[in-house]
């Protein structure tokens, strides 16, 4: 079973136009965003170290 990539922000299942980056904070966890979040600027929280970024 393939694992699902969830966006960061609004938890919601990514596929494509999506970003990945590494939290800036920890530089461990693995953020990820989908387009309609990036669009909107929504926060996003580590769910390692609760960063919390646009
Ligand atoms: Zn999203
Ligand atoms: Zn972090």
């Amino acid at each position: 079973m393939a694992k699902i990539k969830k966006c960061t922000s609004c938890n919601k299942e990514v596929v494509e136009n999506y970003v990945e980056f590494k939290c800036p904070s920890c530089d461990k966890e693995v953020i990820r965003r989908c387009e309609k979040c990036r669009k909107l600027a929504s926060s996003y929280t580590c769910p390692k170290c609760g960063f919390t970024g646009p």
